[in-house]
């Protein structure tokens, strides 16, 4: 087979180490003669991974005593429910940077009295809205620091008066985050950090406890930090490709080093797309993903669309294929994503421009 270069959006590439060790335990579990597959998640050997692994977030993020960590199911949409359910009192104020932000706020808007205080719908989501001033007077203010959908980035931590909660599905691990400055960080392990099947979120502890309401007890974060995510079966095999995910991050040098692989990476195709005369990006320049790079055929080249992702599938690009609200491309070169599978794209763009000059 011929070398391929993934860059699907999420499920995503994940590094070979991390899938190889994956491989070993569905066949032996540290040992034990007995698959991951079918081990009992009451085990001091299962108990070792789900320590390490919140032990690794913690070291990997530089998150402080005043946060727990917790893995569940049910995908960060369900999260939209359990971050409304568990904050919102009064009024909740959302960016509505994207179609998950606005999924987010919708679901907030079932619980509570909660609003788009900016929006960047009228260009199509192509950039992060600037001119607006958080009040004061928020239960909390939720962003979705990357766009995975449009490639636009939150890439700084927001100074925000009122106690920040954060979707970082498609850019948690890419660069160094203050945790310290959200009340909350959460995501689907599959867009950077894992494989599909659990979530991670980051959860300051004395923020819990606030509202009125009943909350169900699976919905109830309290009850997942006091049973360390055991409260009942985790899951327990994308539990353990996370941890392994982890462990590689670290074994990289950390997520300092990754950011600046990442950066290289972006920088190299992102420059390739303004030299190109056949392609343009479409989020605005300074707010473009380090994750997500979506681009399209450039004016009075769009008939050339269908021709260059035949091109590119021949040449072993996987998943480039942008999103249908945006269309075009989009690479998403996280994490497991190589310099050397970046440059195989722009190899790709430039040999595409060569056969149309
Ligand atoms: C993919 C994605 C989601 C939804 O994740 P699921 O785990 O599929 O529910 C939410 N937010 C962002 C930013 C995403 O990229």
């Amino acid at each position: 087979m011929a070398k391929v270069h993934v860059f699907n959006a999420g499920p995503c590439l994940l590094p070979q180490a991390a899938i190889d060790a994956s491989i070993e335990a569905l066949k032996d579990f540290k040992g034990t003669g007995v698959s991951l597959l079918s081990i009992s998640h009451r085990t001091k050997e299962w108990e070792s991974v789900m320590d390490e692994c919140r032990s690794l977030w913690k070291e990997l993020l530089n998150i402080p005593d005043t946060h727990e960590v917790v893995f569940l199911g049910g995908g960060a949409s369900l999260q939209f429910l359990y971050v409304a359910m568990n904050f919102l009192e009064k009024k909740a104020a959302y960016l509505d940077t994207g179609v998950w932000a606005h999924k987010a706020l919708k679901e907030a808007q079932g619980i509570g009295e909660a609003y788009a205080l900016a929006c960047s719908k009228d260009k199509n989501y192509s950039y992060i809205p600037k001119d607006y001033e958080i009040p004061s007077d928020l239960d909390y203010f939720h962003i979705t620091t990357n766009n995975t959908i449009y490639g636009t980035e939150i890439k700084e931590d927001m100074a925000c008066p009122v106690p920040l909660i954060a979707d970082m599905s498609s850019d948690i691990l890419s660069r160094p985050v203050d945790v310290s400055k959200y009340t909350m960080i959460y995501g689907g392990a599959q867009k950077n950090a894992g494989p599909a099947g659990v979530i991670f979120a980051i959860i300051r502890k004395d923020a819990l406890g606030k509202v009125s309401r009943y909350i169900p007890t699976m919905l109830d974060y309290r009850t997942h930090i006091d049973k360390e995510s055991m409260f009942n079966t985790p899951p327990v095999f994308s539990i353990f490709v996370m941890n392994e995910t982890l462990k590689w991050v670290k074994s990289m040098g950390g997520v300092e080093a990754v950011h600046k692989l990442n950066l290289k990476k972006a920088e190299t195709i992102y420059n390739e797309i303004d030299r190109n005369s056949l392609f343009v990006g479409t989020a605005a320049k300074e707010d473009r993903s380090i994750m997500n790079v979506c681009f399209v055929m450039a004016p009075g080249h769009e008939d050339l669309q269908d021709e260059f992702m035949a091109y590119a599938k021949s040449q072993g690009m996987i998943g480039i294929k942008g999103h249908r609200s945006v269309g075009g491309f989009r690479a998403s070169i996280y994490n497991a994503c190589t310099q050397e599978d970046v440059e195989a794209l722009v190899a790709c763009m430039q040999e595409f421009e060569k056969l149309h000059k």
